[in-house]
């Protein structure tokens, strides 16, 4: 008789445990899903997919004034945004039928409760004691919201992608990715928005110029930045919301939405009780197989804070499942990430800023080329971009690559392969360009810039 129920039961169903569990079922193990929601996490639920549905959405209405300047005449358009949520929302069924069929041709049983830990090899759902020789912990983060009086009257990410009408003005708090994105949507749309920050520029631990760029087109495109000023308190009143904000003044706003970051979604799960360790902020600490202080208990994705993006989790849930089951070591190197911001225009950046490149490297050249995509020549788009290498001037490694503007991320997709690989300045030198793009800019910057020494923040 089996000693365990399962030989990995996983917590969260999420694009890592998904993946994790459907390639451990594929190598033969017996394994259980246990997820509260629909299957999809945080990705296709809350985040990627319908986030970049809408970036798509919103893009249309820039796209149609461009029109005007290759002669279409355009009528008066409108825009129906309970058919667009709607039309979100079927997708988003569509998506999480696909993770339930990889989860069940895999043969894993799913099952829908929340789970929580009673020991190292047992997990409670439903009133009900499973037991597994191994677990995973794929729970992922949740918005966090500060402790600002009214704040149980604002909206966070999640809400914001199910909103039953679009909000006429927004105020949004933060400036990270999920600020800036959510920032462009309203904006596209058309609702009047309103930024607010305590840093001094939006994107911290983006390349400076990346920052400034971004910055300088946001405000292009009418999108209110308030640095250096947050939310003290916020009101109803009759027709909304107010803010009081720190520097005295106040804003009215239909809706208020929260992007202050992401907690590890630890609370409740029985985690400290079962003796496995967590940091300050409530992530998993993890080695480099994905195992947690416990030698039974591992932990993948957001919930352990590493790089909190989708690939890495898939990465890490994939690693976890060969290394374990398939009698294949393999960990995840977190170096070189490529990301990219869907703020518009859209930012990609892989490798280093060049604050971090000076301080490791202290001699680096710096490229960096300003442009006006050619789509946008024939119209009154002021619409600009920027692109950006760094290298490593002893070696000419190139060291980081960085992009603002039209199909940033689907280049620095590309480029990040040359960046992992090692390429040297002289290698994008001996590339052929491709004409007429953006992207030729990579291969065809000259001339070096001196280095702009700041500090890493
Ligand atoms: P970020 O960590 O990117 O940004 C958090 C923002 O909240 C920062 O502006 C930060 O300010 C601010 N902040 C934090 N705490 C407070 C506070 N107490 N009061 C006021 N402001 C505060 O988090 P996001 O929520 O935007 O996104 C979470 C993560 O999700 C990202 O880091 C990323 O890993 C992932 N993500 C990835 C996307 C993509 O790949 N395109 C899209 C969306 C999310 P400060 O800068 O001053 O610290």
């Amino acid at each position: 008789m089996a000693a365990y129920d399962y030989d990995l039961i996983t917590l969260g169903a999420g694009s890592g445990g998904v993946r994790a569990s459907r390639l451990a079922g594929g190598f033969g193990a017996k394994v259980a899903v246990i997820e509260e929601d629909r299957a999809g996490g945080t990705c296709v639920l809350r985040g990627c997919v319908p986030k970049k549905l809408m970036v798509y959405g919103g893009h249309f209405a820039h796209d149609v004034a461009d029109a005007a300047g290759y002669g279409w005449q355009v009528g008066d358009i409108s825009h129906d945004w309970a058919a667009m949520i709607a039309a979100k929302n079927t997708e988003l069924d569509r998506l999480h039928g696909i993770y339930m069929s990889l989860l069940n041709n895999a043969g894993c049983t799913v099952i829908n409760g929340r789970g929580r830990l009673i020991d190292a090899h047992t997990v409670e759902v439903n009133g009900q004691h499973l037991t597994a020789e191994r677990i995973l912990i794929a729970v992922g983060g949740w918005p966090f919201v500060p402790d600002v009086p009214g704040a149980e009257l604002c909206i966070t990410s999640n809400e914001a992608l199910e909103l039953g009408q679009r909000p006429a003005r927004i105020v949004i708090v933060g400036s990270g990715f999920i600020a800036v994105e959510f920032a462009g949507i309203f904006n596209a749309f058309g609702s009047e928005v309103h930024q607010l920050y305590r840093a001094d520029q939006i994107l911290r631990g983006f390349d400076e110029d990346v920052r400034e760029t971004l910055n300088a087109e946001m405000t292009k495109k009418g999108i209110h930045l308030h640095p250096g000023c947050l939310p003290e308190r916020i009101e109803k009143t009759v027709d909304g919301l107010r803010v009081h904000l720190s520097n005295g003044s106040t804003l009215d706003a239909d809706q208020v939405m929260y992007a202050t970051g992401r907690a590890p979604n630890t609370a409740d799960l029985g985690l400290e009780a079962a003796g496995v360790s967590m940091n300050a902020k409530g992530a998993l600490t993890v080695d480099q197989w994905s195992k947690t202080s416990l030698d039974s208990v591992y932990a993948i994705g957001d919930v352990t804070d590493r790089i909190n993006l989708t690939p890495v989790a898939i990465a890490e849930g994939h690693a976890f499942a060969e290394t374990i089951y398939n009698h294949n070591p393999m960990s995840v190197d977190h170096d070189d990430v490529p990301s990219a911001v869907f703020s518009q225009p859209p930012v990609g950046t892989v490798g280093l800023t060049e604050a971090e490149a000076a301080a490791k490297y202290g001699d680096i050249d710096v490229y960096v080329a300003g442009f006006r995509p050619m789509k946008y020549t024939l119209t009154e788009n002021p619409e600009r971009g920027l692109q950006k290498l760094i290298a490593d001037a002893a070696s000419g490694r190139v060291v980081g690559a960085h992009m603002v503007g039209v199909d940033a991320p689907e280049i620095i997709q590309g480029v990040g392969i040359a960046v992992r690989m090692g390429a040297t300045k002289a290698d994008f030198d001996r590339t052929m360009g491709i004409h007429p793009t953006a992207a030729e800019e990579f291969v065809t910057m000259r001339s070096k810039r001196p280095p702009v020494a700041k500090a890493a923040e």
